[in-house]
């Protein structure tokens, strides 16, 4: 029988059917970068954080976002500004620590820390991985139009 088999090429021809079946349905794959599959306005990427539409930070330095990182990803300093709130001084997030897990973004009580869609990401140089206030802030700034309508998009079930 495995003699008839290899004589008549049976199995290289069962492959080749399947390919040939293949070659007429759509495709299940995408050409990445190019294309790009749907993203939910949920997905956890890339952090930021927000000011007020007056450019007034969002953050109160409450600390429950840091508290409550499982991964011990958040460390944040904070101070009394002359008008007598309260501010952070130091808001670092290790990126190669966290894992993007969206709990310090449930625990915020003002929205200010939050989990953006952007996943195209990298890092060139050694300390990149570290999202300080003013790196979270200018990517807040640049995508707050992203984040808002991701938001909206959200607050029924919030
Ligand atoms: S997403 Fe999760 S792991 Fe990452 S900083 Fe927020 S709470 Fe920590
Ligand atoms: S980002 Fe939100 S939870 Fe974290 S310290 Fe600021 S106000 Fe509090």
């Amino acid at each position: 029988m495995n003699v008839m088999k290899t004589l008549l090429l049976s199995e290289l021809r069962s492959g080749l059917w399947v390919t040939l079946k293949q070659f007429f349905r759509k495709p299940v794959t995408l050409r990445y970068p190019v294309e790009k599959t749907p993203q939910s306005h949920r997905f956890r990427g890339l952090h930021a954080l927000r000011r007020y539409p007056n450019g007034e930070e969002r953050c109160i330095a409450c600390k429950l976002c840091e508290a409550v990182c499982p991964a011990l990803a958040i460390t944040i300093d904070s101070d009394m500004r002359d008008d007598g709130t309260r501010r952070t001084t130091r808001y670092d997030i290790d990126l190669f620590k966290c894992i993007y897990c969206g709990f310090c973004e449930e625990a915020c009580p003002v929205d200010a820390i939050v989990e953006t869609r952007i996943h195209e990401y990298h890092m060139e140089n050694r300390g990149e991985n570290i999202m300080t206030k003013d790196k979270l802030l200018a990517v807040g700034m640049k995508y707050e139009a992203m984040i808002a309508s991701d938001k909206s998009a959200d607050a029924d079930y919030r």
